[in-house]
């Protein structure tokens, strides 16, 4: 079955073919030759992953699917949240500092940790959130996944991609995110999650 994946995010993209298997042709909008950039306007991650596979269904004219990842850190208030792309950002304006770029993870991981570092003693429980919108005929469905852990005090491994670096699963509390095989991750994940639901619900229809 042939679907877009509405992202432009590398390591997103190669972790879903990973999760989705040989049964799945995912094309990038790069790879059809579509190189827009979608404002990602909304104040959820329900609705950022809808106008991503809106925007992106249209554009392409085939069937397609969109990620929308939020990472909730319970001592700032459930903060980045839905904003996590653009954390270094928002912290930025909020103090009047210079602005980093938007996207720049290694800028986001610098500002997580120093706002943790303002909540000594404090639990540093987190989770990653993900919704992913497929758009298949028309029709809109939802999928969701979650992966609870904490935030470490520094960045350790290279693997993965964003916050993975100072996230530590549950599942393996000995290391990040970032220091797992590239199967392990996906194996726990919230977007594995997520994708692994749409990817039965697609073959139990046909
Ligand atoms: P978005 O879904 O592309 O808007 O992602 C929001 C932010 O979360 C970006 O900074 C991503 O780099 C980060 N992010 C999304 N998924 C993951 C993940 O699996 N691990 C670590 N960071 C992630």
């Amino acid at each position: 079955m042939k679907l877009v994946f509405a992202t432009g995010n590398k390591g997103k993209l190669r972790e879903a073919r990973e999760i989705l298997g040989p049964g799945f042709e995912v094309l990038s909008p790069a790879e059809l030759g579509i190189n827009d950039d979608v404002d990602e306007t909304g104040t959820t991650l329900k609705e950022n992953s809808i106008i991503k596979a809106e925007a992106f269904a249209a554009l392409s004219g085939l069937d397609c699917f969109a990620d929308d990842t939020g990472l909730e850190v319970d001592a700032l208030g459930g903060a980045p949240g839905v904003h996590a792309a653009r954390y270094a950002v928002d912290i930025a304006r909020r103090d009047g500092a210079p602005l980093p770029a938007d996207h720049d993870f290694s800028a986001n991981i610098d500002t997580l940790l120093r706002e943790l570092g303002k909540h000594p003693g404090e639990p540093r429980t987190a989770r990653f959130r993900s919704v992913v919108t497929l758009r298949l005929g028309g029709q809109l469905h939802f999928f969701e996944g979650t992966l609870e852990g904490r935030i470490a005090y520094e960045r350790s491994g290279s693997g993965g991609f964003g916050y993975d670096p100072v996230f530590i699963a549950d599942e393996y509390p000995q290391c990040s995110v970032a220091e797992l095989p590239e199967d392990v991750k996906n194996a726990i994940s919230h977007r594995g999650k997520a994708l692994r639901l749409m990817a039965r619900w697609l073959q139990e229809r046909e």
